[in-house]
């Protein structure tokens, strides 16, 4: 079986235990890859060849514009090892081929837009309050980042991190998920063949709680940059703040997509089914929520339960499949609990409800596009995230009650708003929170612009131009140009 080592300074070694862990293709439920099972001692060696990558190596010494012309080289690269890349973490994550090829082929603009970026930080001259004193800003790159990441889309959500985190001059370890480490340590591979110095890129593989706590708690991690759930999120938040560390936030979400009757429902039923079924729901931004306006409520579900019914369910690898399997052995069993707690709750189950089988599921852990109606906003099917192909529907009267339902849970991370009333649209747009609001659309994401969380989906935000800020620290200088030497005990 293949065997993925650390990445540390530029090599490839086993972890200092010698311990390997297997990784599983979903869809055959079965090993495919041994991953080395790294260690604090591993965390240390890497965060320290980062360290002196920061400090000492050739990368410090680089300028903008030459950081900048190496990132736009890698996404050349990534582009042309799209395919492989894509193969790979459908291998490791059983989502679809054509997404995670979407998702490969779209990786290079993060690099190419963050490339360019890299020299275009700048620092601002103060017109000062106080003669005879010159004051000007500096951005400074924050150190070592420690970049801890997801199963669902592993290099894609990775990149939102390591493009602005490289172009702002820092450097990094990652620690990505233990169920998708795969595609990572290649991608790691191909930033020292494009010639990033040793130490930039670092990668350790293993357990959240060896090798994820070790590195967000060493002491030479300036900032931890993560996506995950929201309960692991809020333990790297305590375990920041008693260090007093940097962090950004990207966490779970439990998003509405709300149909008014005044939509174009051909299009509002397309959004709601690829907005909670594709990518199996396993998205941060899954509209995992429909909130429906009474009036249609009825024809909605059963043109949403219609289309959701014919979804092709089988090998991620075909280009026909629609609906690939779960991840995880854990996150499948997590799904079938959540959908029997919404039984007992007392929703209506109108679609699925159980695992998916039969030939076209392999062996794999699928379970069916799934649909509840009757759900109350209070129900935990309707506040907490499942992560995974399960829809709860909500019936709402009008414009107030819409934005009263969708506000009323701990997340905010994106909703989806339906109607044919552009001044419903603005309105809406302003009070649902939420950091990504779509109209008419739902689920599209661009380097452009932002992307992150409100309330419980997290802190920061990734994508456009300020999320090279993340890693950034202003400094200010001053100069004394002739204000003289003054009273030493009075501050000016
Ligand atoms: P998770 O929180 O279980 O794990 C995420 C990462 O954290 C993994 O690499 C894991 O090993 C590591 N980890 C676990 N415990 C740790 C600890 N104590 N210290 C340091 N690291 C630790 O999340 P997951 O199950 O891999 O991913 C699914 C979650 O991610 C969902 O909640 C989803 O909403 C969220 N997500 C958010 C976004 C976003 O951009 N907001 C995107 C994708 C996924």
């Amino acid at each position: 079986m293949q065997r993925y080592p650390l990445h540390i300074d530029g090599r490839t070694q086993p972890s200092s235990s010698g311990q390997w862990f297997p990784t599983d293709n979903p869809y055959e439920g079965k090993p495919w890859a041994e991953i080395a099972r790294g260690t604090e001692a591993d965390v240390d060696e890497a965060v320290t060849a980062a360290h002196r990558a920061f400090t000492k190596g050739p990368w410090a010494e680089l300028t903008a514009s030459e950081r900048g012309a190496l990132l736009r080289k890698l996404g050349d690269r990534l582009g042309q090892e799209a395919h492989r890349l894509a193969e790979t973490e459908v291998r490791d994550n059983g989502k679809l081929f054509t997404e995670m090829h979407g998702q490969m082929t779209y990786l290079p603009q993060w690099f190419y837009y963050y490339g360019g970026l890299a020299d275009k930080v700048e620092g601002t001259v103060i017109p000062l309050d106080k003669k005879g004193y010159f004051n000007y800003t500096r951005k400074e790159p924050l150190g070592v980042v420690a970049i801890v990441t997801p199963w669902n889309s592993p290099l894609m959500l990775l990149a939102w991190k390591l493009a602005p985190a490289l172009a702002a001059g820092c450097t990094v370890v990652i620690k990505p998920s233990e169920f998708t480490s795969a595609s990572t340590l290649e991608l790691a591979a191909i930033i020292d063949d494009v010639g990033f110095p040793p130490g930039v890129v670092n990668v350790v593989t293993g357990f959240g709680n060896e090798v994820g706590s070790a590195l967000v708690g060493h002491r030479l991690v300036s900032k931890i940059s993560f996506t995950g759930s929201d309960t692991t999120g809020r333990r790297i938040n305590e375990q920041a703040a008693r260090d007093l560390k940097h962090v950004s936030l990207e966490l779970g979400g439990k998003s509405p997509n709300i149909v008014f009757a005044d939509a174009d429902l051909d299009a509002a039923v397309n959004g709601v089914v690829s907005g909670i079924f594709a990518a199996t729901g396993q998205t941060c931004i899954a509209g995992s929520r429909l909130l429906v306006q009474q009036n249609v409520h009825d024809e909605v579900v059963r043109r949403v339960v219609e289309l959701a019914g014919t979804a092709a369910i089988g090998d991620p690898m075909d280009p026909g499949t629609q609906v690939g399997p779960i991840t995880t052995p854990p996150q499948y069993a997590k799904v079938l609990d959540y959908i029997d707690i919404a039984q007992q709750e007392g929703a209506q189950l109108v679609l699925g409800g159980a695992p998916a089988t039969g030939p076209a599921c392999g062996n794999g852990w699928f379970v069916q596009p799934t649909i509840f109606t009757g759900v109350r906003n209070d129900m935990r099917i309707a506040q907490e995230e499942v992560f995974g192909p399960v829809l709860a529907v909500i019936p709402f009267k009008d414009e107030e009650e819409a934005v009263a339902i969708a506000n009323d849970v701990r997340f905010g991370l994106g909703a989806g708003v339906w109607t044919s009333d552009i001044g419903r649209a603005f309105r809406l747009a302003d009070q649902i929170q939420s950091g990504t609001v779509w109209v008419n659309t739902y689920r599209a994401v661009s380097y452009l612009s932002p992307f992150g969380g409100v309330k419980d989906s997290g802190i920061g935000r990734e994508n456009g131009i300020g999320a090279i800020d993340e890693y950034l620290q202003d400094k200010s200088v001053w100069i004394n140009t002739g204000a003289g030497v003054g009273n030493p005990f009075v501050i000016r």
